[in-house]
């Protein structure tokens, strides 16, 4: 039997060798019309980096490498430019010489990859590269090496384009990335991606997302790459916005390809001719989830492709059963990998899913070097079915996504997910491993004990208080950010505040990363109260919605404004502390710190490695409410290692007496129109001045903050008379004096207007804008009957130790 094979890489080689081992006197033979031959694709960017140093590990075979092993008679450079299916012959194209010839075939395997897609926007330039092969590599490389190049831009956010950001960067290129879609790595969802974003910038790679390159111009100097919105200068740029299958000698010899140009093939790689087969990136599959054809162009199935076409030449029976779109891909030192369908598919396909998020250490948290991946999955609601899976985070994130991998191939359930025995030792993982812990909680989602919304429902949530929005985490979790309108009622005094909460409400729960907020709902469910958790909870809601913060490692006290005093620990002796928090979950990393810091001396260095996310925005915060000194913080491998000095609290109230202590403290228990006026005037005056504010308000004072319209809650009697005789509402207060029935309020208001002075409502707003803290005494509350629910948005409730908490950071406290 004489086969022909058609490209010699990855679909190709290994064609070529599974046929020897199954037939060892079939004539075989492999035109590539490149210069290589079974090269590593995909190791090609990180030659350009310098992350593989040697040229030669690209290139593991030769021609005669190739044939000394298998017999293959290699022709490189060759290029099959026609096939005549009539008469069974391919002529080829020698490039080196211009000389045709045919050749015969019994068989033929066609595995010519994909191109990459270069838009007509683009200028025909040395600066404008893509990446696909050797000759390509080197001519980056060569490029960099010989002309220096400073900066670069990479037109799409896919896998090759990331990976060449990373490299580039590691070459030390200025590096842009400009991708038309809102994230990057398209079968990523949006908010898995948004991590992605975080760490490429953090990483020092500018990305543009919805950003469409419109033409590149080149000069003497670079090139102008228009953009929708602007243009940039760089000196080189990489296209990176897809592939397209080189189907051309398909196409030309009558085989069916699809509307994109992938040749069909059966489940045994068969073509339309039977005697002719085609694997890899050119041919398209059937999706393992969906059912549906794909293309899906990734180095596993080319290979398995290459063995499935021998097998059956040499009548072995072997099927391609799909892909499944399993891919990894690194970004940094973020690992990123999926695998099956993500929610854009699952949403165009009408499949009715569920999701879950779950963000689960890598190893036992106390084990050194724990860090957190985040794993969402998707499973079909009736069923359990695993439709696919995302994981973003370091280590590990690859063995947890093949293990769904294959639980999607073995057609398991999510709920088999709680059952898999998984290797289990501290330094490897947990006794409930990430993917343990995605299927309870997806078994926990099918038996109705737990019941979710999501990041992208918490929004249209009503705020005006039919329902109960309650944040579980700890009062400084909660102060370090929260989502506004929630209320914070730690989970570990949940049961002592019951009381506080309407039965009749629905209650819709948070907490950092969705754990705490499931045991919150499971207290408050089995008392009867509809409960829903936020899946992924604030940490996800903040990842998705949050802004992207830029690494700031500052040599100034951002409180203070201070420049840190730059002694070294040596030149002072100082000791330097190191804890280890990484796989705790916030409060934990701050709560070891702050012990960490009561045992040290002054001066003495902290230095905390911590892979929750949450603690990156607390602790500059933490640091400025206990005036300790935050030295700034380093990223590496999913952990965050900040430095914190020790301060002398005392120097550092002298030193800082107009910053720390500034605060400003109201008591506001008056329920008088013009003390509320006055109130607030003040409190807007110190906020402005970037003082921390925090007004409180008793008795009286609480009529200033109820809303207007009447809120249907259960009362007892003597609560629904109290509450129905006093005013309901800012709008509804009266002077202290010469009030008149009413008159002397209105003539205030009006000769406020005329000159210019807010209202009070205005008043209000813009002292919640400004971050004014407005909490509502809960002593009062209760004793005049008043229900949160009652009171406008973004009131806190608190107690006497909360303002005195507050009074003694402040230089101010004002009874009214
Ligand atoms: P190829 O491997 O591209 O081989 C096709 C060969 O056919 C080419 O060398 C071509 O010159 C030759 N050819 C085409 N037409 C003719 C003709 N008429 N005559 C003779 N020869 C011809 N996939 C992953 O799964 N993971 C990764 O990390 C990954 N990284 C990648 C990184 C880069 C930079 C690139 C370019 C690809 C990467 N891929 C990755 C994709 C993976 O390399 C492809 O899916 C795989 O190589 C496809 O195999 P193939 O045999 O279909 O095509």
């Amino acid at each position: 039997m004489k086969i022909l094979i058609v490209g010699g890489v990855a679909g190709g080689a290994t064609a070529a060798a599974r046929l020897r081992r199954l037939d060892e006197n079939a004539e075989i033979i492999m035109f590539e019309r490149g210069g290589y031959i079974s090269f590593a694709n995909c190791g090609l960017p990180y030659y350009i980096g310098d992350e593989i140093k040697d040229k030669g590990a690209l290139t593991l075979q030769t021609p005669g490498s190739f044939n000394a092993r298998f017999r293959v008679d290699v022709r490189i450079n060759q290029e099959v430019v026609s096939i005549d299916r009539e008469m069974k012959s391919v002529v080829v194209k020698n490039l080196q010489t211009g000389e045709e010839y045919k050749e015969s075939y019994d068989k033929l395997i066609l595995s010519p990859g994909a191109e990459p897609v270069m838009p007509g926007i683009a200028v025909k330039s040395d600066r404008v590269l893509t990446l696909r092969n050797i000759p390509d590599t080197y001519k980056i490389k060569n490029y960099i090496e010989t002309k220096g190049p400073r900066s670069a831009v990479i037109v799409g956010g896919g896998y090759i384009g990331i990976e060449m950001a990373e490299n580039l960067k590691r070459a030390g290129l200025e590096v842009t990335i400009v991708e038309m879609l809102d994230q990057v790595i398209a079968p990523l969802d949006y908010d898995m991606a948004c991590d992605v974003h975080r760490h490429i910038i953090q990483n020092g790679v500018k990305l543009m997302l919805s950003e469409t390159v419109t033409n590149v111009k080149e000069d003497d100097s670079g090139l102008t790459v228009m953009l929708g919105g602007g243009e940039i200068r760089a000196d080189l740029l990489i296209m990176a916005v897809g592939v397209r299958p080189e189907s051309g000698i398909a196409k030309n010899a009558g085989l069916k390809v699809n509307e994109r140009g992938g040749i069909v093939v059966d489940e045994y790689m068969r073509t339309s001719d039977e005697d002719i087969f085609a694997v890899g990136d050119a041919v398209e599959i059937v999706d393992f989830v969906t059912g549906q054809k794909n293309m899906i162009p990734l180095a596993g199935p080319a290979n398995k492709q290459g063995r499935i076409a021998a097998d059956n030449i040499c009548g072995r029976k072997s099927r391609f059963k799909g892909t499944q779109g399993s891919a990894i891909l690194k970004v940094f030192d973020m690992t990123v990998a999926t695998t099956g369908i993500n929610e854009k598919t699952a949403k165009k396909l009408g499949l009715v899913y569920d999701k879950s998020f779950t963000y689960s250490a890598s190893h036992a948290s106390y084990y050194p070097g724990a860090v957190n991946m985040s794993v969402k999955v998707l499973f079909e609601q009736e069923s359990g079915r695993i439709l696919g899976a995302q994981i973003v985070g370091a280590d590990g994130v690859d063995k947890r996504c093949d293990v769904i991998a294959t639980a999607i191939r073995a057609g398991l359930s999510a709920r088999d997910l709680t059952e898999l025995e998984l290797c289990y030792a501290p330094p490897y993982s947990s006794a409930k491993d990430p993917v343990n812990m995605a299927g309870f909680v997806i078994e926990n989602l099918l038996e109705g004990r737990l019941k979710q919304f999501h990041w992208h429902d918490v929004d249209s949530l009503p705020r005006d208080g039919s329902v109960i929005l309650l944040d579980v985490r700890t009062k400084m979790e909660y102060e370090n950010g929260h989502i506004d309108g929630f209320i914070d009622i730690p989970l570990d005094a949940l049961r002592e505040h019951l009381d506080e909460l309407d039965h009749n409400k629905k209650v819709y729960i948070t907490c950092q990363i969705g754990l705490r907020g499931y045991v919150a709902s499971r207290i408050l469910s089995q008392r009867g109260f509809d409960v829903f958790n936020l899946s992924g909870g604030y940490r996800l809601y903040n990842s998705v919605l949050g802004k992207i913060a830029q690494p700031e490692i500052t040599g100034i006290n951002p409180e203070t404004q201070l420049p840190e005093s730059k002694e070294s620990t040596e030149e002072t002796n100082m000791q330097s502390i190191k804890i280890d928090a990484c796989g705790l979950q916030c409060p934990g990393p701050i709560v070891r710190l702050s012990a960490a810091i009561r045992e040290a001396e002054v001066g003495d260095i902290i230095e905390i490695s911590t892979t929750d996310p949450a603690f990156a925005s607390d602790i500059e915060g933490y640091c400025r409410r206990t005036g300790n000194v935050f030295l700034g913080m380093e990223y590496e491998k999913g952990v965050n290692t900040a430095k914190i000095r020790k301060s002398d609290t005392d120097d550092f109230q002298n030193k800082c007496g107009a910053a720390l202590g500034s605060g400003k403290n109201f008591i506001v228990f008056s329920g008088d129109l013009d003390k509320a006026i006055a109130s607030f005037i003040m409190a807007n005056a110190a906020a402005a001045l970037g003082r921390e504010v925090s007004m409180f308000f008793t008795f009286w004072g609480l009529n200033i903050l109820r809303k207007p319209e009447k809120v249907k809650i259960k009362k007892d009697f003597m609560s629904a008379m109290f509450s129905a005789m006093m005013p309901r509402g800012s709008k509804k207060l009266k002077l202290s004096k010469m009030n008149m029935g009413g008159m002397g309020a209105k003539m205030i208001r009006s000769i406020m207007k005329e000159k210019n002075v807010d209202s009070l409502e205005d008043l209000i707003n813009l002292a919640k804008q400004s971050g004014v803290e407005l909490v509502a005494c809960s002593m009062s509350m209760d004793v005049m009957g008043i229900k949160l629910e009652e009171l406008i948005d973004g009131v806190k409730i608190g107690g006497a130790a909360a303002m005195l908490a507050h009074a003694e950071e402040s230089d101010m406290s004002l009874f009214i």
